[in-house]
């Protein structure tokens, strides 16, 4: 526990006022543990509407107190990210979801500077880009994507946010007992965070974050120059929203798009469909896929089209 909480502070290179906890629950947890903490009942939140997740943080705020929506992208079917946010200034925080894993869009440009603390959900991509980790008062992340096993999750909350609201929090989720005992306040997932900590330091060796962000930079670009390089294949996120974490396209013909798919299954490349609520295909590039992968997929990208003409 104290290696993977020093790992985590040294990669995001964390000030102290920061706080690294692994607590259970999943990042669904989070999104009630996080106005429960920091939400008073008649106080407003100031949520981002960009998607599945999202929508399952803004449901939970509102059993806690007020949500108002800075920016939604409902209407384009969370094709992208809002380009304009408006925050009230009086609202007791911001909460973005970094990468909308099943929309397949992500914040390229972070509202640091909103005027209110900034929560974000990074489930599906923390740790894969250099980000000013200090500008967020509260990040939380499930392992399960770019860290490591199911069943823990990152929390790095600057501690000067804590002990504002007034109700009673249950000992076991509010965050300034987890920070007072360590992150092992009851029993620890430790397992989960064993191997956490593998990963971290296996993140470490590889040079860190930034190198993280060049190997992930060149994944992306690659998938996503040869997918705009074949017509048969079309993107759906507005393309500087796009995602470097799940590239999400489709094929227009439904055959073709079922001979697609099975093509991918026959050659071993597998989880490649869409989420059943968007359709069509979903290629995650998390930290732990190398290139090849993404060459692997970019070649059979390219030689199924050439067939089809
Ligand atoms: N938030 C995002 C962005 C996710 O991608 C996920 C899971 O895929 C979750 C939250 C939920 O995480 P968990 O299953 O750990 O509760």
């Amino acid at each position: 526990m104290v290696e993977a909480r020093e790992l985590v502070k040294e990669l995001m290179k964390l000030d102290n006022d920061h706080e690294v906890l692994f607590l259970h629950g999943g990042a669904t947890t989070q999104f009630m543990q996080v106005p429960m903490n920091l939400l008073n009942e008649n106080d407003i939140s100031s949520y981002t509407d960009t998607g599945a997740w999202a929508g399952k943080a803004i449901k939970e705020a509102k059993l806690f107190g007020h949500v108002e929506i800075a920016g939604s992208s409902k209407e384009n079917n969370y094709t992208s990210i809002p380009e304009n946010i408006s925050v009230s200034p009086t609202a007791a925080y911001l909460h973005i979801t970094t990468n909308e894993t099943i929309a397949g869009t992500q914040w390229h440009n972070i509202p640091y500077d909103c005027g209110v603390p900034l929560i974000a959900d990074m489930s599906s991509d923390i740790l894969s880009r250099v980000l000013d980790y200090n500008k967020f008062d509260l990040i939380y992340a499930g392992a399960q994507k770019n860290m490591g096993a199911a069943g823990v999750n990152l929390v790095v909350v600057n501690k000067n946010i804590l002990g504002k609201v007034n109700r009673v929090i249950p000992t076991i989720l509010d965050y300034r007992n987890h920070i007072k005992e360590g992150s092992m306040l009851n029993t620890p997932p430790v397992f989960a965070v064993y191997v956490a900590m593998l990963t971290l330091r296996w993140l470490k060796e590889q040079g860190g974050v930034p190198a993280m962000e060049k190997r992930n930079n060149e994944k992306a670009k690659l998938f996503y120059n040869t997918m705009d390089s074949l017509p048969i294949y079309r993107g759906v996120v507005t393309k500087e929203d796009r995602s470097k974490m799940n590239a999400v396209f489709v094929i227009d013909d439904p055959v073709t798009e079922k001979e697609f798919l099975d093509l991918c299954k026959s050659e071993g490349m597998i989880g490649v469909k869409g989420h059943r609520t968007v359709g069509g295909f979903r290629v995650s590039m998390y930290n732990a896929l190398p290139l090849e992968s993404v060459k692997a997929i970019t070649g059979l990208m390219k030689e199924f089209a050439d067939r089809k003409g």
